[in-house]
């Protein structure tokens, strides 16, 4: 296992110029819930880490007039107990439930699992369902990207050599009124075979805005596009038969990773049920 150098800068300014020192060779580290397990794998091998746990800005979860803005290092748990979270976003209070085990959610953080780009992560979904925008800071300047254009696959996003994520922004105005987050797992507390985030506004018991993300065995976490158009409109005791009547989810079926033990076909039904399950589990206000 390679023996990285640990730095532990107390501002983003000094993590900048630690990067601009450091080069290519360096990678940040957050709650270290799986860049740790990547490097005891040999998956990894910096040469620095540059660790964010003495940045106390990052801490932060801010409430702005329109806007959340969660830290690079708030972890799951205080999003967890976060009331802000709770009462404005609570489709993340219901993903941040589902994560793993106390420990993971004590040290994780949100910012460091965007990153991470783990396709099974339960925040992702959900704040796909927001619109969230990641927020990256370079000696360069700024950038704001939102989460669909950073996620390209499987642990693969769009940042760059010297960049740090400082924090993820969720839009208020973006949260619907009836929100649920389900996943069909293996075994309790771990990550998802299959998952699904639901974001619903109604009026008089028709659909009037549906936002739907799935994540899990996919290339990647992706809002379900092809369903949210058709069930627009839609008085909401159909939406059930409406999915059942589905044969095949495109955005879904063209998104699948291929896995030696789970068949497509499986897959498939298994993400149509969850599916159907959240938005019933949403409308009921569950
Ligand atoms: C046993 C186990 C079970 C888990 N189960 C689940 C689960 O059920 N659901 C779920 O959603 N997640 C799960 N996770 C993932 C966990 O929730 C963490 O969110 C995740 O590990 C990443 O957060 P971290 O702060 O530990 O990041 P780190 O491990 O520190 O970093 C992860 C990656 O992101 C990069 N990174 C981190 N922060 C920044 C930043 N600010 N700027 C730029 N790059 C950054 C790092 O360089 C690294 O590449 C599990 C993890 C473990 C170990």
């Amino acid at each position: 296992m390679k023996q990285s150098k640990v730095l532990n800068p107390k501002t983003l300014a000094e993590v900048l110029s630690l990067f601009e020192q450091c080069g290519d060779g360096a990678r940040v580290i957050a709650g270290g819930q799986s860049l740790v397990p990547m490097i005891s794998l040999g998956l990894s091998e910096p040469d620095f880490l540059i660790n964010l746990s003495s940045c106390d800005d990052l801490f932060v979860i801010k409430k702005t007039r329109k806007t959340i803005n969660i830290g690079a290092m708030a972890s799951v748990s205080e999003i967890l107990n976060s009331s802000q979270v709770i009462n404005l976003l609570p489709i993340l209070n219901f993903a941040a439930k589902k994560v793993a085990t106390p420990h993971v959610r004590n040290f994780g953080t949100l910012v460091g699992n965007v990153c991470h780009a783990d396709p099974s992560s339960d925040l992702i979904p959900a704040l796909l369902c927001l619109d969230a925008q990641i927020d990256l800071v370079s000696k360069d300047g700024k950038r704001s990207v939102l989460l669909s254009e950073f996620i390209t696959g499987p642990y693969s996003t769009t940042i760059r050599g010297g960049e740090v994520a400082v924090s993820v922004t969720c839009q208020l105005d973006k949260q619907s009124k009836l929100a649920s987050y389900k996943k069909v797992a293996r075994r309790a507390g771990d990550l998802g075979i299959a998952t699904c985030a639901v974001s619903l506004d109604s009026h008089k018991d028709c659909i009037e805005s549906a936002k739907i993300s799935v994540g899990g065995y996919l290339r990647k976490a992706i809002r379900v596009l092809d369903i949210e158009k058709n069930i627009v409109g839609l008085p909401a005791h159909e939406i059930c038969t409406f999915i059942d009547g589905v044969e095949k989810i495109e955005s879904i079926e063209n998104s699948i990773l291929p896995d030696g033990s789970l068949t497509n076909n499986y897959l498939s039904a298994t993400f149509s049920r969850l599916i159907r399950s959240t938005l019933k589990d949403a409308l009921s206000g569950k």
